[in-house]
């Protein structure tokens, strides 16, 4: 069916048309998606089109990835969900996430990032017994209410509390401090003034879902250092930055080590896991049975299918060099967008780390949220719809982080470096 005829039925039964909140792109209402492989996807009227926004990141290894495919096929001749006891699977993930992540002694898994993140910061308030939880301006933890704030703030709201939402109580709002990025000055006064009510600082180590903040050690430290003295809990959210940009996640590439470290999106290439891990002593609060000192729960944790393919995923991880190909790819695209911009006289940061990138139509630097308020959001994401006339999908959102995937060739960079400079021409001149 023509996808204009879908769209208008989704926008019937499914408030907004879509299933997330960002899937609703403006002058992509109508887009269907019909099949996706490698580094492409298709839409219902059979465009095609080379994907670097890779659905905010799972599929490090491409779409539809046959290794992960096939077991996930053959977990279906085995257990399905029965909800009682563990599976040999579970096990074994649990195992494999304690062996490559620095901070994680046990684990639980989730079926998406939110709840790990969600369970990190309710098992931190019930091992300190504390209110506060201390979060920075423009990172993104998923969709409940205490982390609901302050993700793409307008300049004025940077600061105050800026919710996603309406529907939180003000109280919890109000129970969750926003921070500067790399801002060790403003953590240090923040526990100083209120170090005895912070349950735990919870970041992600590269705030990705700005686009890229690269962070600076000393702040990395500095987090480090004022948790332990206050006896807060450290919460590392790599539901973006683990997997993706090491095995062992940020953690293991900054040498700083938190108590609870969140993880989702490439564990399993796209099917729906998360997974909360950490220190035993926080993690064994939490019991499997109502009043518990932490209860957690949850119909589909573990489910075969997706810890199958969690496992193929990390097997392929560790077996082939995908992190030297993706690292490559994504080094080319960085140089290879500024020299483009560059050339055309346009203002423009190209940064990002590994296999992430993004291009701020602003000049440097990116060290906090508020560099970002200098990027030229009409040229940002008006470049992006150009890419669209070449058949490139980079989010023509604000702020947005394209990836690249296993799947991705020196070929599709060649494509993207040539349509780029067509497109950043046309967007400048608009
Ligand atoms: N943490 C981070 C850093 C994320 O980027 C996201 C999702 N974009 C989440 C948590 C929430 O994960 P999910 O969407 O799977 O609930």
């Amino acid at each position: 069916m023509n996808q204009r005829v879908l769209a208008e039925r989704a926008r019937r039964a499914i408030p907004g048309g879509v299933n997330s909140g960002q899937r609703n792109v403006p002058g992509l209402s109508d887009l269907v998606i019909a099949h996706a492989e490698g580094a492409r996807f298709r839409d219902a009227d059979g465009k095609e089109y080379l994907d670097f926004h890779a659905a905010f990141g799972p599929p490090l290894l491409g779409h539809n990835d046959p290794d992960v495919n096939a077991a996930v096929a053959e977990a279906g001749n085995g257990a399905d969900l029965c909800g009682v006891g563990v599976t040999e699977g579970e096990v074994e993930l649990a195992e494999t996430l304690a062996e490559l992540v620095p901070s994680v002694e046990r684990v639980l898994l989730t079926s998406t990032g939110s709840e790990a993140t969600f369970h990190a910061l309710r098992v931190a308030r019930a091992a300190t017994g504390r209110r506060l939880v201390v979060k920075f301006q423009g990172c993104y933890h998923g969709w409940h209410d205490s982390v609901s704030l302050n993700v793409i703030s307008s300049a004025e709201k940077v600061g105050g509390r800026d919710p996603i939402s309406t529907g939180i109580l003000p109280e919890v709002l109000e129970a969750t401090l926003v921070l500067p990025f790399n801002s060790s000055q403003a953590v240090r006064q923040a526990f100083a003034d209120h170090g005895a009510d912070i349950a735990a600082v919870i970041v992600e180590p590269v705030p990705h879902n700005v686009g890229c903040l690269l962070p600076e050690q000393e702040f990395l430290r500095t987090l480090r250092e004022e948790c332990t003295k206050a006896g807060s809990v450290l919460v590392f959210d790599e539901v973006i930055t683990g997997f993706r940009h090491h095995l062992g996640g940020w953690q293991a590439i900054s040498g700083v080590t938190p108590d609870l470290t969140t993880m989702g999106k490439a564990i399993a290439n796209g099917y729906p896991v998360g997974a909360l891990g950490g220190r035993a002593d926080l993690m064994d609060l939490f019991s499997s049975r109502p009043g518990g000192p932490a209860f957690f729960a949850g119909t589909y944790n573990g489910h075969p299918a997706v810890v199958a393919a969690a496992l193929a995923t990390l097997r392929k991880l560790r077996a082939e060099p995908v992190h030297a190909h993706v690292f490559a790819l994504g080094e080319r695209i960085r140089s290879g967008l500024t020299e483009v911009f560059d050339s055309l006289g346009i203002p423009a940061l190209v940064t990002g780390y590994g296999s992430v990138f993004v291009g701020y139509f602003m000049t440097g630097p990116a060290r906090t949220y508020d560099d970002l308020l200098r990027n030229d959001a009409n040229m940002f994401i008006g470049y992006r719809r150009r890419l669209l006339d070449h058949g490139i999908f980079e989010l023509p959102l604000n702020l947005k982080r394209s990836h690249v995937s296993y799947a991705h060739t020196d070929a599709d960079v060649d494509r993207l470096l040539e349509a780029a400079a067509v497109a950043a021409r046309q967007a400048g001149g608009e």
